[in-house]
């Protein structure tokens, strides 16, 4: 054994890739110190340019490769290693290196984004006394006062980093006499990473420490002293401090007096911050599976028992069961003791899922997702990764969750945007989640009652094995949609009208029979904003190319993309007039005039506004589910997921706009919205009705989505795929060129236009562009866009690559360049 050991050569070099805005990795030497304690995946501190920053190793070599350009004498060495336990484990970290790969994406940053954000240590400068220092306390005072406070101070206070070593000095820059100290020896300076940022939260706890009966009460205590005895004695002995002083009504010193007289003890214990700790929880499900299911759940066990990849589209429409295969497989995956994950779109939306999942599961599931507090992130992904927990349900980024041993890999709502990230690293969790699957042998499957075109695609290519749940659980009846004209509406009332006659009859005979009702607005691109009458100008944001949405409640103009706000003006800007106008519904309008024609409703609004306030959201939501609230009114974020079986009326004001979005896949995108959002009617054993109200009701993702018409729409829509050569007949990347400056932006597009040109020889691709962006300006900034499109995926790639890396382009350059590779949007 021991021979074994001595033939492992140590890493003598790390390559390490940082988490900034640069597609290249560095080589730095291993100190001898580090070369055991090393892993793939560890962090590192390492010196680039003049600053100490946090990098990933991602390859160990015992010896410069071959050939290589860099030369010995000039490599720097790391200065610190962070880990000795990588946060990435080997297997996410190859699957960040496809990310950054297939999307051309810096690796370091796709590394960054898997990891919670607590975890991204941030270096920084730490001042302390060295035992020469030390010695010399009492030798230096006569030389210098300063000099003497100083090391008084890291005597007595320990290591400080500069910045407060500063403060505590009363100096506001790094004094002079801080770098002779240094160059005597006195003090040490060093780079160190912030003692990470997030960490375990520690609770203050007291015990009773006194069993005998005649402890407390022969001793002469206070009554604050006996109250603390006898409360603790109430709850086993043992409880947080917080909670005696809150109970007992005292204040800490008299714990501290019997902690003096040995009779409590105070200690601290980790608490974890659990997402759900004061939830309800449903009944664990206890169904008999209908016979779909049971087929689905056979497939899919069967990879799963007999180990190696597979994918599957469970393609179920809303209500028929899906949620329940998914969670039976998750069962079988733990029978095999493998580890199981599962992706949503938006977990914020689903408290009901996370819910359920727990109340089947208990502790073994860990929940990921933004809304979380830091704290409760870092503890949900350190439970993971200490193989604590084997289920992981999140959003996106959880598909690069520690998952041990993965055994299966679940994309409910496969078809959501919301799994492709919308800045840099630009990837999307559901292809990741496919690779993840084949890298760690899991059984994947994507679910959707609306599966995007390019997984239904792939099904009937036999690339995914299909299943399917035709029929709503207990056969209830879809909820028939009507498309209610609103053409004819105006021509009757003379004048546009939000609501149609129709709908509000709905409304009123909904809430006669005691029943809810959701209230849907498509907002993309839609919602109130400010016209002048007069000059017909609208009131647009200073830093991008969208009109300003007045927000009712506090009577202020907000840009939903920068969040640019101002009150809302009297006058028009422009000509002064008085006759301004406010056009089209907001979410807030809807609620305002449902309220004013039924004041006994009881209604809840969510839009994301309202989701940026979890905790009201979660409250609407969960609310609703216990029949509190009588009408929901949102944007398109209702559509998604939740299972209200008392709701048997949908309504959509207004669908058009998100037809009208200069996207090719606008027809899809509604067509999804409608089944989604009809499939939230009639969940329960009432059925229900879903009106939607349209100034297109000739148009087919309409037409087909009322009567929930899956085949015949991807029929009608992969046609047009097919001849107008997009998805998935052809890849498609989009490039972003973005600057504050016009001329700037226009002088990069060109040249890479002309770098385009040149990769591009052989014509396996076509490029279009440079074009203005749908959205021209955003956040101050000039936008441009180039579409190329080609029947290789690999041409693509290869074409950007080399167009990006000709030599032409600074790195500043570079960072004006967005690639997305398979965008999902063309805004
Ligand atoms: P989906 O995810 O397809 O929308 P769910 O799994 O949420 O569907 O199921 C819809 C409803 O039917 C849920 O309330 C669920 O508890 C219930 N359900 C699911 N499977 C069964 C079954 N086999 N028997 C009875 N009820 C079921
Ligand atoms: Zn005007
Ligand atoms: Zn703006």
């Amino acid at each position: 054994m021991a021979s074994t050991a001595q033939a492992v050569t140590l890493p003598k070099y790390a390559q390490v890739a940082v988490p900034v805005h640069l597609s290249k990795t560095f080589t730095y030497r291993l100190p001898a110190s580090m070369q055991r304690d090393v892993r793939l995946g560890s962090r590192v501190v390492v010196p680039l340019g003049r600053k100490p920053v946090t990098a990933y190793v991602v390859a160990l070599l015992p010896a410069l490769r071959e050939g290589t350009s860099l030369i010995e004498s000039e490599i720097k060495e790391v200065e610190q290693l962070l880990d000795r336990d990588p946060p990435l484990t080997p297997q996410v970290l190859e699957v960040t290196r496809w990310v950054a790969d297939y999307y051309l994406a810096p690796w370091g940053e796709v590394m960054r984004a898997a990891l919670p954000t607590g975890i991204n240590a941030s270096v920084e400068e730490v001042v302390s006394i060295t035992a020469e220092g030390q010695a010399q306390r009492s030798a230096v005072r006569s030389q210098s006062n300063v000099k003497t406070r100083a090391l008084n101070l890291l005597a007595a206070a320990g290591d400080l980093d500069l910045k407060t070593f500063c403060l505590r000095m009363g100096v506001s820059r790094t004094p002079k006499w801080l770098r002779e100290l240094e160059a005597d020896g006195l003090v040490e300076r060093v780079h160190r990473a912030r003692s990470t940022v997030t960490r375990a939260r520690k609770r203050k706890m007291v015990r009773l420490k006194l069993h005998s009966k005649d402890g407390a009460e022969h001793q002469s205590l206070t009554r604050a002293q006996h109250a603390v005895i006898e409360t603790l004695r109430a709850h086993q002995e043992e409880m947080a401090v917080g909670d005696l002083i809150e109970s007992a009504g005292i204040s800490e010193s008299p714990m501290r007096t019997l902690s003096k007289k040995g009779m409590v003890e105070i200690f601290e214990e980790d608490v974890r911050r659990d997402p759900l700790a004061d939830a309800k929880l449903p009944a664990p499900d206890d169904f008999q599976l209908t016979p779909a299911q049971g087929q689905a759940l056979d497939a899919i066990e069967q990879p799963l028992t007999e180990g190696g990849f597979a994918a599957f589209l469970l393609h179920g429409i809303t209500g028929s069961g899906k949620t329940e295969v998914y969670i039976r497989s998750m069962r079988t995956a733990l029978a095999q003791g493998r580890g199981a994950m599962m992706l949503v779109p938006e977990i914020a939306l689903t408290p009901i899922l996370s819910r359920r999942l727990r109340a089947n599961f208990g502790d073994q599931v860990a929940i990921f997702h933004s809304s979380l507090s830091k704290g409760e992130r870092f503890d949900e992904w350190a439970r993971a990764r200490r193989g604590e927990a084997q289920i992981v349900i999140g959003t996106r980024s959880a598909v690069f969750a520690p998952v041990e041993n993965l055994g299966l890999v679940i994309v409910d709502e496969e078809h959501d945007t919301s799994y492709r990230q919308q800045e840099s690293p630009f990837y999307n969790a559901r292809d990741t989640a496919l690779i993840r699957g084949q890298k760690e042998n899991a059984v994947v499957v994507l679910g959707s009652a609306t599966p995007s075109l390019e997984s239904f695609h792939n099904a009937q290519t036999g690339k995914y094995q299909y299943l399917h749940l035709a029929n709503r659980i207990a056969n209830r009846p879809l909820a028939s949609a009507e498309l209610i004209d609103m053409r004819e509406v105006f021509a009757r009332a003379k004048r546009p009208a939000t609501f149609s006659d129709q709908l509000l009859t709905a409304i009123q005979q909904t809430h006669a029979r005691g029943e809810q009702a959701i209230i849907l607005l498509n907002r993309r691109g839609y919602s109130s904003f400010i016209l002048c009458r007069s000059c017909g100008e609208s009131i647009t944001c200073p830093n991008c190319d969208v009109t300003l949405t007045y927000h009712r409640s506090d009577r202020t103009i907000v840009c939903h993309y920068c969040n640019h706000r101002q009150i809302a003006p009297s006058v028009c800007p422009v000509c002064d007039s008085k006759y301004i106008y406010y056009v089209g519904e907001g979410t807030e309008q809807i609620e305002e005039e449902i309220r004013k024609r039924f004041p006994s409703l009881r209604i809840a609004r969510i839009d994301r506004d309202a989701a940026s306030r979890r905790h009201a959201f979660e409250k609407a939501l969960l609310d609703f589910g216990k029949g509190e609230l009588d009408m929901l009114v949102g944007t398109q974020m209702l559509a998604k997921g939740h299972d209200f079986p008392n709701v048997t009326l949908v309504g959509v004001v207004s669908v058009d706009a998100g037809l009208a979005l200069p996207d090719f896949r606008a027809a899809e995108r509604t067509f999804q919205l409608i089944t989604q959002v009809a499939g939230r009617a009639g969940r329960g054993a009432r059925g229900g009705r879903v009106l939607i109200q349209t100034y297109h009701p000739g148009h087919y993702a309409l037409r087909l989505a009322a009567t929930q018409d899956y085949p015949a729409f991807y029929n009608e829509e992969i046609r047009h795929r097919r001849n107008h050569g997009y998805p998935p007949f052809v890849a498609l990347a989009s490039m972003l060129v973005h600057h504050r400056e016009l001329r700037r932006a226009q002088s990069i597009a060109l040249s890479l236009r002309k770098a385009l040109n040149e990769a591009n020889s052989n014509r396996a691709c076509r490029v279009l562009g440079p074009a203005p962006a749908p959205l021209a300006r955003l956040r101050g900034e000039h936008r441009l866009h180039f579409l190329i499109k080609s029947r290789s995926r690999r041409s693509v790639r290869q074409l950007i690559d080399t167009a990006l890396n000709a030599g032409e382009f600074s790195d500043t350059d570079l960072r004006s360049v967005n690639v997305e590779i398979d965008p999902v949007s063309m805004m």
